[in-house]
């Protein structure tokens, strides 16, 4: 479904190229842009409902959602990434160039937020620079007006040179005038009046100069001449080839370049920057009176002093992350969970007791309970902590606060080559590993995205933490807490040792940079963090009948059957555990020598529990007895180095499926999987090494 949309939008827009039947037929794209926190989310759930479908931008894992809107039959709006800039610094930037520049949506609504006036209109000039149709939504008018502000809507629309339509998104206020002008510009095709930003001057006559050399390339690749200039005056050597400008025309630019730069005494980047922030200056001195007391604003910065004090911002985020983890895993969650899992144990039962009556084959009786009850059961009492850490995540993200914790963390995790954004995921790997890197859509590149992805599983997740208190009941009696502990941090330290090593190997390149503007604290839209957890849920609920359905029939069978497809009564006879016996050769380096124990990691790849469960069922103990009976198993060091393994080998098949959605490809994730387990075995390997030596 994912990979349709990119289809579906060629195949409407070549529909929309046929003779129109009727205004009402000709179905409209709307995109909308806008920078992060402008309400763009809050304005395309207003404009479509519920009724969205979540696709990816062509060869990107970046969620492209298409809506129909609701009061424009026909019309569609397009979500695109939110962007500061259209430089192409990060995947957000290159797709929303992309998808303008090639798609050409009928009219581009760009959403200013209007108690930031000036930094928004700095993406605005740049999309004017692009030759679509365009309407500005001047949002959050209703705080301006609060706060005693004015905007003179006229005089900016004259000196945008597009019509520009105040609106509150979260109120549903001036939405229908919003509709009716971009609708009027899509139908008429009005493009921005006006492209020329900056007075006489350096910048001037060199964007004209550049204009000058490139406009027959740019006409014949169809390519807005007056974007292409700027662009390559900022140095977007991909944009020379694409127009296949000759060496000759690239010297002359460059020349041109250099003149400007020497002229202004400022770099090219700068005297662009300097050209459209004097512009914008310029237009909102004539056409904005600030408000006298920004309420929101100062309550916002009294909310900042504690929130991002230079000492207390770390400690207060890890206390609101720990509150919240306490709230999902041990309230909250504990609770549903529990009743979801007795909802499906009842109905396992009753079907159970309904199978038996009918005098079904025992095998297929087997495949339904043990199979696809106990398999899809067990993930979707996962649903209940997918959706309450989500509810809490979009509240920390709507709210403002996110943006806060990106830019304290932003420091300490650039040293490793992220940017503080991946703090969430990581601290949410904790947890559990597949909202982790669900969470990673919130990454503003996708270089950081897949980092992240790589990262979070050694965020030790909170399923493995049965088998820690049954081994460190078993070996470390006194000291269980501190093996945690040490099993945590080092999980921590080897995560971000790789990620200092991929920062400098596979992934090279700087983490997106990071924008200081920070919004105002503002209470979420309910509606949009519903909408949010009815995606999530439903996400989930898809994969948790299809993916993992499939695998945990896999198990089910690897576990009923011999090598003869007869069904086993002693699950000695199995062939997974033939694959355990198999896979055991390889553990004795760990001085893990038993089938049952390597077995156990095999079924562990379902859910982590379930390594502490099949132990039970293998060495025929009940669970209370299982630390005694493991002791006969392990020596303290070999049982540590199995700890670290388990720490460290993939997480699940959730997980791996969630992965595979994500980073879109297969092939990356069968690497990702085995160097996962290679580099378990490794460190585990060490650990039983270097123990030997000291004890
Ligand atoms: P996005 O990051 O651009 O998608 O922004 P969101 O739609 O998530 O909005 C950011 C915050 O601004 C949320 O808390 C919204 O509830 C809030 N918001 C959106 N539109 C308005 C508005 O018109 N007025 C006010 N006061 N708040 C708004
Ligand atoms: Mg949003």
């Amino acid at each position: 479904m994912r990979r349709e949309r990119g289809g579906g939008q060629r195949l409407r827009r070549r529909q929309r190229q046929n003779p129109p039947i009727g205004p009402e037929e000709q179905g409209f794209t709307f995109a909308l842009a806008g920078n992060q926190n402008s309400g763009k989310t809050t304005l395309f759930n207003q404009l479509t409902g519920a009724r969205q479908h979540v696709g990816n931008f062509p060869g990107v894992t970046v969620d492209q959602k298409v809506g129909d809107i609701l009061r424009l039959k026909g019309a569609h709006l397009v979500d695109l990434p939110g962007i500061y800039s259209v430089r192409p610094y990060t995947s957000e930037e290159l797709i929303t160039r992309d998808y303008i520049l090639n798609q050409r949506p009928d009219a581009l609504i760009n959403i200013v937020d209007a108690t930031n006036i000036q930094r928004n209109l700095y993406l605005t000039l740049q999309l004017l620079e692009m030759r679509i149709p365009t309407v500005l939504a001047l949002n959050m008018m209703d705080e301006v007006r609060a706060n005693g502000g004015h905007i003179d809507v006229e005089a900016l629309s004259e000196g945008l040179g597009i019509p520009v339509v105040p609106i509150s998104a979260s109120r549903n206020e001036g939405l229908e005038e919003l509709l009716h002008q971009a609708r009027r510009v899509a139908e008429e095709r009005i493009l921005p009046q006006r492209m020329d930003f900056c007075g006489p001057g350096p910048v001037h006559r060199c964007i004209h100069a550049v204009s000058h050399v490139i406009e027959d390339h740019a006409d014949q690749h169809r390519f807005p001449s007056r974007f292409a200039a700027t662009k390559l005056i900022e140095g977007d050597d991909a944009l020379a080839c694409r127009l296949g400008l000759d060496d000759n025309e690239r010297e002359l630019i460059e020349h041109s370049v250099v003149e400007m730069e020497t002229e202004c005494g400022m770099d090219r980047n700068e005297a662009l920057a300097d050209m459209r922030y004097s512009f914008i200056q310029e237009l909102c001195e004539r056409s904005v009176r600030y408000g006298e007391q920004n309420r929101e604003r100062r309550r916002s910065e009294a909310i900042d002093r504690l929130l991002t004090h230079r000492v207390l911002a770390i400690p207060v985020f890890f206390a609101i992350m720990l509150v919240i983890f306490y709230l999902t895993f041990n309230v909250v969650c504990a609770w549903l969970s529990d009743l979801l899992a007795q909802g499906i144990d009842g109905v396992a039962a009753a079907v159970d007791h309904a199978l038996t009556d009918f005098g079904l084959n025992p095998v297929v009786h087997s495949l339904i309970i043990d199979g696809a009850f106990a398999g899809v059961g067990s993930v979707l009492s996962f649903l209940p902590l997918i959706v309450v850490l989500f509810f809490f995540l979009s509240v920390l993200e709507d709210t403002g606060y996110m943006a806060r914790i990106a830019f304290v963390m932003d420091k300490p995790l650039r040293r490793i080559g992220l940017s503080g954004r991946s703090i969430v995921p990581m601290l949410i790997g904790f947890g559990c590993t597949v909202p982790a890197i669900l969470s990673t859509r919130t990454l503003s590149s996708a270089r950081d995205r897949r980092m992240t992805i790589l990262l979070t599983p050694f965020m030790s997740c909170s399923a493995k933490i049965p088998i820690y208190a049954v081994f460190a009941a078993a070996f470390f009696g006194g000291n269980s807490a501190l093996v945690m502990l040490v099993l945590y941090l080092l999980g921590v330290a080897l995560g971000i040792g790789m990620a200092h090593l991929g920062n400098h190997t596979l992934f090279k390149g700087t983490s997106a940079p990071f924008v200081l503007e920070l919004p105002n604290y503002r209470f979420p839209s309910l509606k949009s963090v519903a909408i949010l957890l009815w995606e999530k849920a439903r996400d989930f609920i898809t994969r948790a009948f299809t993916v993992i359905f499939l695998a945990t029939l896999v198990v089910w069978f690897l576990q009923s059957f011999d090598l003869r497809m007869n069904p086993v009564t002693d699950s000695a006879d199995s062939l997974l555990a033939g694959l355990g016996r198999l896979l055991t050769p390889l553990f004795a380096p760990l001085g893990v020598r038993d089938w049952r124990l390597t077995t156990a990691l095999v079924s562990g790849l379902t859910a982590k529990e379930a390594v502490v469960s099949t132990l039970g069922v293998l060495l025929a103990v009940p669970m209370a007895e299982l630390p005694v009976a493991l002791q006969g198993l392990f020596t303290p060091l070999s049982a540590a180095s199995y700890l670290v393994f388990v720490l460290l080998y993939t997480p699940c098949v959730a997980a791996i499926a969630t992965m595979k959605k994500e980073l879109e490809s297969g092939w990356a994730t069968l690497v990702a999987v085995i160097g996962q387990c290679l580099f378990a075995w490794l460190v585990a390997w060490l650990v039983y090494l270097l123990g030997g030596l000291v004890v």
